[in-house]
């Protein structure tokens, strides 16, 4: 058999303003293509030990166990699922959105007994509706809910609720793949058991890893299990034996270049500040949404709980929603994000997430769909939006 051999690879250049992947930085690129060495040389075990200590700073913990799962974001769901789960265990899931729905998913495919709580698509879970919730599902061996969900761009607060799991004794799962990064993700204030993220949100690295830091207690409850863990290659216990300092011991071959890709993006974050990090995606995505409301653009998620690196809004009525987001990627460069499941059609989704948190960035979407909605009849006067976003940054 003979192939065609394509020409050199050569994509288009973005502007990554969609639910992920969001724009990386050239120093993680340089630093992805670095040399390999072996994942068990002890040059490497450094590189890990120095990944891991980023880590706990990003996530605000002192959890000796946080390292980063091979595999995408939901590859850590998915860890953080299958190793506290036993047949019939029962779990609280928070349905809001899609990824909350993949949760529910992976807790039945575990043999868990399921019990979702759900609101509509756009709204969050109050205090009182996840205590009523864990006192009346009796014996709850977790409680996981979606901090940023990114299918609708709602802020579920995690607050206190470490302390309610424990004094029903549940475990706390937090997802925070759209937060990490992005917005206070504080794992030992909280009191949360398991979390995980993923690489291409907030953090600004290509997909491809998923931090997940794992509670004291939340590891007795995984050591202790009857049975193994069903699946093989997330087995947190046999992974633990390779990040254990000391021990190193394989399981399964390191994604090398991806570690030193999410070890130069911690370093970036790092540098830049947690504190002034969240306040650079707070204000952008201020003024990002007071030009989408020039647009005619209203706010999808409740009010008072939106994240300001997935900003979900309404599409104006009588627009070909696809059609301009078509036209953001193909004459602007520019990718977005449409709506999943009950919000396809009806939505929007930018992300200002990491490195595309920026004002070039908003004022670039901005201006191109005010072109794509003046063409489509919906805008009179272009300029409006972009003078309502640049009003914030002169404020
Ligand atoms: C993106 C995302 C995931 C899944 O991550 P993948 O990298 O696509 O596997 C899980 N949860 C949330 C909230 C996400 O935004």
């Amino acid at each position: 058999m003979t192939a065609p051999i394509p020409a050199e690879l050569n994509p288009p250049q973005r502007l990554l303003l969609g639910p992920g992947p969001s724009m990386v930085s050239p120093r993680v690129l340089r630093a992805m293509a670095t040399p390999l060495i072996g994942h068990l040389d002890p040059a490497f075990l450094v590189i890990m030990n120095e990944v891991q200590a980023m880590l706990r700073a990003a996530f605000q913990t002192q959890n000796p166990f946080t390292i980063a799962i091979s595999g995408t974001g939901s590859a850590g769901m998915e860890a953080a699922l299958v190793n506290v789960i036993q047949p019939g265990d029962t779990v609280i899931v928070g349905v809001n959105g899609v990824f909350g729905t993949r949760m529910a998913d992976i807790v039945g495919r575990s043999g868990g007994n399921l019990v979702k709580l759900e609101v509509p698509w756009g709204q969050t879970f109050t205090r009182t509706a996840i205590e009523e919730a864990v006192k009346k599902a009796g014996k709850v061996k977790a409680v996981a809910l979606v901090h940023a969900e990114t299918s609708t761009g709602a802020q579920q607060s995690i607050e206190d609720l470490g302390q309610l799991c424990h004094d029903h004794g549940a475990l706390l799962v937090v997802d925070t793949v759209t937060s990490l990064g992005g917005i206070p993700v504080t794992v030992d204030a909280w009191g949360a058991d398991v979390v995980y993220s993923g690489t291409q949100k907030c953090l600004s690295c290509p997909p491809g890893l998923a931090p997940l830091t794992v509670s004291p207690r939340a590891l007795e409850v995984i050591k202790a299990r009857k049975g193994k863990c069903p699946s093989w290659y997330l087995d947190l216990g046999m992974i633990a034996d390779y990040w254990a300092e000391g021990k190193r011991a394989y399981h399964h071959t390191a994604p090398i270049s991806m570690v030193y890709a999410l070890r130069e993006s911690l370093r970036i974050v790092l540098e830049e500040g947690l504190e002034p990090r969240f306040a650079r995606h707070r204000l952008h995505a201020k003024a990002l949404m007071a030009g989408l409301a020039a647009l005619g653009c209203a706010p999808n998620a409740q009010e008072g709980h939106r994240l300001p690196s997935l900003n979900c809004v309404q599409v104006p009525s009588g627009i070909d929603e696809a059609a301009v987001r078509r036209a953001l990627l193909l004459e602007f460069n520019i990718e977005i994000g449409g709506g999943l499941g009950p919000l396809a059609g009806k939505v929007w989704r930018v992300g200002l997430m990491g490195e595309s948190s920026r004002q070039d960035n908003v004022v670039a979407v901005l201006s191109a769909l005010e072109v794509l909605l003046k063409r489509a009849g919906k805008v009179q006067r272009p300029g409006a939006s972009v003078a309502a976003a640049l009003e914030v940054y002169a404020a």
